[in-house]
């Protein structure tokens, strides 16, 4: 198993600083004894243009099935036979991240005593892994990866006999990635995702891993697109710990957000789900739930209000039946961290004709937002107050007026089961109010017959024979025979016009 970390200098910013932040002198060669087998540390060139540092893992297989610990042994001596031929030892893997985190223990920490200016220093890295088991293959890499800061993420299916191409690939890759990065991120990273690629944790998965992922994921794993897959993995699909971790990630990127813009208990997972593969988010299912609601309205031009970081306006992006997409958000903040997901400035014309981020308020009405398809209203409502929403009402379903409108909002009755949620607690500091399936429905049912539309009800997340599902979603359709469909602001049907809803 090996692994090497390539970064260039200067003269003046020499590469050998590499030494300082692995704690491991460029001259010497180094070895150290791990409970799988011995670790290797040395550098293959060391100047101030370029320095590389190579970690390879010795692998003890006797050791390992002494251990109980390899992939099949699963207690029964005879049937672990298989551990002394099989090719675990030879690949990098789970074994690999537990060396990682043992050698370089230190700068996985962010500590560098000698250099301490030197931790959050931005360097050109390069890493090279030869031989990197990869269930999920090259299309996964990428997905845990390149949301991550890297330029380049380039995994290359290594075939299973390069003299018999036709038997196809093998489960490794040859992985290199390139790209400006603190060194105490990258290795991070790899600890963590090492062993989610290679999918066969070795060792017995206790609590206290857990807060190894949550401390080796800060800054990077809350936000990261799979963070379920990567925490279920990574604790071997173990349910509850993965609830757990994904409940305190959550809870930790609700401290950080500065509030109107984050997710709910979006990334907790439904108990119930019970897929090999992964549980999926609600965040997940909410947005199949709309994306499906809008095909079966056959919706082309579609507006997501309240669109936040611009998860749902790339998911629409993909589908091409949906012509055009404008994400509307109050937040600037939020608007720029969707222009960056969905890579507004380095897209295709193709692509960026479909699409626009719009700055607004959905308390006023506002001209640009008439005649489209439909309107997305996901986990807005409950952040504005309630004296505030019939501004909200008459902007989109008086003013905008589309043919269809999705609108959906926590369940309140399904808070009870939330562990980590205090009783009568909300699920977001943010969130002026979460209303019961009945009070849902009251409202959607009253704003449906206020402005001409009819109101379904969808539930979203599985659903609880008590309490109901996690999240409600209503769709509004506009009453046949209504011809308003092109808004006209100053003569909107609705009866109670709030006044300070016209267009600033
Ligand atoms: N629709 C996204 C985000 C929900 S969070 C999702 O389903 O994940 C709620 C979003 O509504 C935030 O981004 C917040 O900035 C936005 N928002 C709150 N009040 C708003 C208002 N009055 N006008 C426009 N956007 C608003």
């Amino acid at each position: 198993m090996f692994l090497t970390i390539t970064t260039t200098g200067t003269a003046a910013d020499p590469a050998t600083d590499l030494g300082f932040l692995l704690h491991k002198h460029p001259g010497k060669a180094q070895a150290f004894a791990t409970s799988h087998g011995s670790a290797h540390v040395f550098y293959p060139e060391a100047t101030a243009e370029r320095c590389t540092a190579a970690l390879l893992l010795e692998v003890d297989p006797v050791a390992l099935v002494r251990r109980g610990q390899g992939k099949g042994c699963g207690g029964a001596p005879d049937a672990a036979l298989a551990q002394y031929v099989n090719d675990r030892p030879y690949a990098a893997s789970s074994l690999l991240a537990v060396a990682l985190g043992k050698v370089f223990r230190s700068a996985l920490n962010g500590r560098c005593a000698a250099r301490p200016e030197l931790v959050d220093r931005v360097r050109p890295l390069r890493i090279e892994i030869p031989a990197l088991p990869a269930r999920g293959g090259p299309e996964l890499v990428h997905r845990l990866f390149d949301p991550l800061g890297w330029d380049l993420v380039r995994p290359e299916p290594v075939p299973l006999d390069e003299q018999f191409p036709e038997w196809g690939d093998s489960r490794y890759v040859r992985l290199v990635m390139e790209g400006e990065l603190r060194l105490t991120d990258a290795l991070r990273q790899l600890y963590v995702l090492l062993p989610v690629l290679d999918d066969a944790k070795h060792y017995w998965v206790a609590p206290d891993e857990v807060d190894k992922l949550l401390r080796a994921g800060d800054g990077w794993l809350a936000a990261h697109p799979d963070n379920a897959l990567i925490t279920s993995r990574y604790l071997a699909r173990h349910k509850r710990l993965t609830q757990s971790a994904l409940e305190r990630l959550e809870l930790a990127r609700l401290a950080e957000a500065d509030g109107s813009e984050a997710e709910e208990l979006d990334n907790a997972v439904d108990e119930t789900t019970d897929t090999e593969e992964r549980p999926v988010p609600l965040a997940v299912r909410r947005r199949e739930a709309v994306l499906a609601a809008l095909r079966s309205a056959g919706a082309a031009r579609v507006l997501d209000l309240g669109c936040g970081q611009g998860q749902l306006v790339q998911e629409l992006l993909k589908d091409v039946s949906f012509t055009e997409i404008v994400g509307v958000d109050v937040s600037m903040r939020a608007l720029g961290t969707a222009a960056r997901r969905l890579r507004l400035e380095r897209m295709g014309e193709k692509q960026a004709q479909r699409v626009r981020l719009l700055q607004g308020s959905l308390a006023y009405t506002d001209k640009r937002l008439a005649g489209y398809d439909a309107a997305v209203l996901s986990e807005v409502i409950e952040h504005l107050d309630l004296p505030r929403l019939p501004a909200l009402e008459y902007a989109v379903f008086g003013s905008a007026r589309p043919r269809t409108v999705l609108v959906t909002t926590p369940n309140a009755e399904y808070n009870v089961r939330w562990e980590s949620l205090p009783a009568g607690h909300v699920r977001h500091a943010d969130h002026r109010f979460e209303w019961t399936r009945a009070e849902f429905r009251e409202w959607a049912g009253a704003v449906a017959g206020r402005y001409g539309y009819t109101a379904q009800f969808v539930p979203v997340g599985d659903e609880d024979p008590e309490v109901g599902p996690p999240t409600q979603m209503a769709v509004f359709t506009l009453a046949a025979g209504d011809t308003t469909h092109t808004a006209d602001t100053d003569t909107g049907t609705g009866t109670d016009t709030p006044k300070e809803g016209e267009a600033a």
